[in-house]
């Protein structure tokens, strides 16, 4: 009997559609505290420079909108056992959000709460998060530093910027509605060093060195830059992969090609004398001059960043002693001879052009 074909989802598809078609650039302006826990710094900077655009599949947006509308609930649930949330500052009425000294790091906390039954009087920073059943499972057995060291790291980096001394972890599992709480100390001596950490990410002109040389390397498999960091493709050509860009003081950026600041539009724009930072090449830099750098590829073959090289001028003259054809290209000279020139058949070098010469054949010296 033939098999039927398989139902038509047309609904759905449309639904993750939607959520594709609503998501943003898929890069971050900042370098984000929730990832600053990783262990590879490499995979940190490709992703502060925009290396690799973050495309997901709107089964995917769909998930991460559920753990930002459990949020609300996390709110709730803490009010209903008489806990004050602050899930915005008062003194602005928008998001908590946190930047350490360079303006490029830090992240945007849950809230802020007081009154729990453990430690009533103490502020505490909130991170709420969601976990699958057995993501929930370790959390219970491990606690979150050893289970989820991203997000110890995220609550670490969020109280020293935030100068908060205790935070509360409060999870859910998705599969059970179970809840998980854990109160977490500051830890200044780790607090500092993701700080630092940060810093060197920022500022790094070259991408640290890789966690892994080996593609097959359980964190390189799940990394969105494998592509770029183990593979050999191209960045995208924007302002932050660009060699002239500078991340500044105050969360900016700078061009020093045209000594201008840049805006995120300017950034995701990027300009025609981009020159992508040598690192995001895979080649050897061979070569280069005012806006362009040549490349050895592994290929062997020589590939040219920037302006493109101009064409060679090749123009007639007398046969060629070495193998009798006609056609040279024209090259710099010396002294009394302005031009040289190349015999384009066998490259042998042999023959020059005067400035009467070369102005008969319409060459400006
Ligand atoms: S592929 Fe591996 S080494 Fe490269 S950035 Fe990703 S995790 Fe780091
Ligand atoms: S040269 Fe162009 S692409 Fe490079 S940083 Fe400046 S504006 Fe951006």
């Amino acid at each position: 009997m033939a098999s039927l074909p398989p139902p038509a989802t047309s609904t759905v598809d449309a639904i993750y559609a939607a959520y594709e078609a609503a998501a943003d650039a898929g890069w971050r302006e900042h370098l984000g505290a929730s990832v600053i826990g990783a262990e590879c710094g490499r995979s940190l900077w490709y992703s502060f420079r925009w290396a690799t655009r973050a495309r997901h599949a709107g089964r995917l947006l769909r998930l991460f909108e559920t753990g930002h509308l459990a949020e609300a609930r996390f709110v709730a649930d803490l009010r209903r056992i008489g806990v004050t949330v602050l899930e915005v500052d008062p003194d602005t009425g928008r998001q908590w959000t946190l930047r350490d000294a360079t303006g490029h790091f830090g992240g945007s906390m849950d809230a802020v709460a007081k009154g729990f039954p453990e430690a009533p009087a103490t502020w505490h920073l909130c991170e709420f998060k969601t976990h699958s059943a057995k993501s929930f499972a370790r959390l219970q057995a491990e606690g979150v530093a050893a289970s989820k060291p991203l997000h110890w790291a995220q609550m670490q980096a969020y109280m020293q910027l935030a100068g908060i001394e205790r935070a509360f972890y409060l999870a859910v599992c998705k599969d059970t509605d179970a809840l998980y709480q854990e109160r977490v100390h500051h830890d200044v001596e780790a607090g500092l060093r993701l700080l630092a950490k940060a810093e060197r990410i920022v500022h790094a002109v070259r991408p640290p060195a890789r966690i892994s040389d080996d593609p097959a390397w359980w964190q390189c498999r799940l990394c969105d830059h494998q592509a770029v960091c183990q593979e050999g493709e191209a960045a995208e050509r924007h302002c932050r992969s660009c060699l002239h860009a500078s991340a500044v003081e105050g969360g900016a950026w700078h061009c020093a090609r045209h000594g201008v600041a840049l805006s995120r539009q300017d950034q995701e724009r990027g300009c025609s004398a981009h020159l992508y930072i040598p690192d995001l090449v895979p080649g050897e830099q061979v070569d280069a001059g005012e806006d362009w750098v040549s490349y050895r590829l592994p290929d062997g073959s020589e590939w040219r960043d920037g302006v493109p090289a101009a064409e060679p001028m090749v123009v007639p003259h007398g046969p060629c002693n070495r193998c009798g054809a006609d056609r040279y290209e024209v090259g710099p000279g010396a002294g009394p001879h302005p031009f040289r020139l190349t015999c384009t058949a066998c490259g042998h070098r042999g023959r020059w052009l005067g400035y009467a010469q070369a102005a008969s054949r319409g060459i400006a010296a």
